[in-house]
C-alpha cells in the first residue's frame, strides 16, 4: 500500500466529513500514512467530525481494575494466568464502592469496572458476586456503570443489565482471526463476537476495541474499523501494545504511537457520534493531548492513587503520582480548548446512543451471526 497524496487524504477526509462511506481500501490508504504532518490532515478532519456531535466536551471516566486474576493466557497480557511476574490482588465489594465514591466525587461520569476472567468470579454460574457488586456501585454513586468482566453467558448479560449496568465491553483486539489467534491463544474468535451481539439485545451498550503495535498491518487495522462501523457500536477504542514482562511478547520492539492516533481519527471519521476513548493506560498523561487531538472525545482510565489499583496495559504509569486523576486531566484539556461536558450531558448522549446503538450503521451490514454454540466449539484459524 503507497502512502496517498496529500490531495488523496484531503479528499477522502472531505467525503468523510460529507457523510461519504470510505471503502475497506481507503480505509486503508488513510490508516498507513507514516507521515505526522499528511496525518495531521486527518487529525483535523476528526476534530471538525467531533465538533459537529460533541462540541467542546468531553466525557470522564473512572477506572477500577478490581481483579488481576484470569484463567486466559493472551500473548500480549500482563495479567495471563500463567505470568508469574504479575501482581494479583481481589478487591473486597467494601472497598471496591469506597474507591468508586470517591471517583465520583472528583468528577467523572462513569465507574469502569474491569477485571481478568477471575476463575471465582466465572465459576459462579449466577456471577452473584458481580451483579452484586454492579449493583452496590450503582447505588452508592448513582452514576452509570462499565462492565468489563470478559465472555459471561447471555443470561448473566440479563442480570448486569437488571443490577444497574449501562455497558459492556469486550474487545476483540483485532478482526484478523489469524491475528487474533496468536493474541488471544485457545479462545474463540466468533464467541466474542456473539457476546457482543447478545449484550446489545440484553439492552445493554456496547464497547469493542483493538489493540495496535502487535503485528497488525493497515489492512488488518482497516478490518477492525470497518466491523466496528458495520456493527455500529456505541463506544469504540484502539490502544497501542504496551510489552509486559513475563509474557511471550515481552520483547516486542514498542510501536510509536501514530498507529493509534490514525486509527483514532479513522474511527471519528466513520463513526462521528460516538464516543472513542483516549487511554491514560498507554502513555500516560504526556500522550493525552496528542489522543483527544486525533479525534477522541473520552479520557478513560481515571485512577484515584493511594488506591492499590492497576491499570491494564502500563500497571503503575502516572498512577501513584496523581495523574491519572480528574484534577491531572483538565489542565490539558484546557489547553486544547476542551472542557469535561459534565455528566448531565452524558446522561444525554447515552439515551442517544441507546436509540442509534440498535440499529447498525451505513457501510455494510453484519454477518448473519453464528449460533454460541457453534462459536465455543470452534476456533479461529492457526497463524
Ligand atoms: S486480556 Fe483479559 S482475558 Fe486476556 S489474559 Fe489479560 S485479563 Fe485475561
Amino acid at each position: 500500500m503507497t502512502t496517498p497524496s496529500p490531495g488523496d487524504v484531503r479528499a477522502l477526509c472531505a467525503r468523510a466529513l460529507d457523510g461519504g462511506i470510505l471503502e475497506l481500501a481507503e480505509l486503508e490508504a488513510l490508516l498507513a500514512i507514516d507521515d505526522e504532518r499528511l496525518a495531521g490532515e486527518v487529525f483535523s478532519a476528526a476534530r471538525v467530525a467531533r465538533e459537529r456531535h460533541f462540541g467542546d466536551g468531553v466525557f470522564l471516566y473512572g477506572f477500577v481494575y478490581f481483579s488481576t486474576y484470569c484463567r486466559n493466557d493472551c500473548a500480549f497480557c500482563y495479567y495471563r494466568a500463567d505470568n508469574a511476574l504479575s501482581p494479583r490482588y481481589r478487591k473486597t465489594m467494601a472497598e471496591v464502592v469506597a474507591i468508586c465514591e470517591g471517583l465520583a466525587s472528583s468528577g467523572v461520569d462513569l465507574l469502569d469496572l474491569t477485571m481478568g476472567e477471575d476463575p471465582l468470579i466465572h465459576g459462579d454460574p449466577g456471577y452473584l458476586a458481580l451483579l452484586e457488586l454492579v449493583g452496590a456501585v450503582r447505588a452508592a454513586t448513582g452514576l452509570p456503570v462499565m462492565v468489563s468482566p470478559g465472555v459471561v453467558p447471555e443470561s448473566a448479560l440479563r442480570d448486569l443489565r437488571a443490577s444497574g449496568a449501562d455497558w459492556y465491553a469486550l474487545y476483540q483486539e483485532t478482526h484478523t482471526p489469524e491475528l487474533y489467534a496468536r493474541l488471544r491463544v485457545g479462545q474463540a474468535f466468533a464467541e466474542r463476537v456473539i457476546t457482543r451481539r447478545a449484550a446489545r439485545a440484553a439492552g445493554l451498550l456496547v464497547e469493542d476495541g483493538m489493540l495496535t503495535g502487535i503485528g497488525d498491518t493497515a489492512a488488518d487495522r482497516a478490518r477492525s474499523v470497518a466491523a466496528m462501523r458495520e456493527a455500529g457500536w456505541p463506544q469504540v477504542r484502539v490502544m497501542t501494545f504496551v510489552p509486559q514482562e513475563g509474557t511471550p511478547l515481552a520483547d516486542v520492539r514498542p510501536a510509536g504511537d501514530l498507529a493509534e492516533l490514525l486509527t483514532i481519527a479513522v474511527l471519528r471519521l466513520v463513526l462521528p457520534d460516538r464516543l472513542i476513548p483516549a487511554s491514560l493506560d498507554v502513555d500516560g498523561i504526556r500522550g493525552l493531548e496528542r489522543r483527544l487531538a486525533a479525534g477522541a472525545n473520552v479520557v478513560t482510565s481515571i485512577v484515584p492513587p493511594t488506591s492499590g489499583l492497576a491499570g491494564v496495559s502500563n500497571a503503575v504509569l502516572d498512577i501513584d503520582e496523581g495523574y491519572r486523576t480528574v484534577a491531572g486531566v483538565l489542565p490539558h484539556l484546557k489547553r486544547l480548548g476542551l472542557r469535561p461536558a459534565g455528566t448531565a450531558a452524558y446522561l444525554e448522549t447515552l439515551e442517544r446512543l441507546r436509540v442509534a446503538g440498535a440499529a447498525p450503521l451505513p457501510g455494510g451490514a453484519a454477518a448473519p451471526a453464528p449460533s454460541r454454540a457453534a462459536a465455543v466449539g470452534s476456533q479461529a484459524p492457526p497463524p
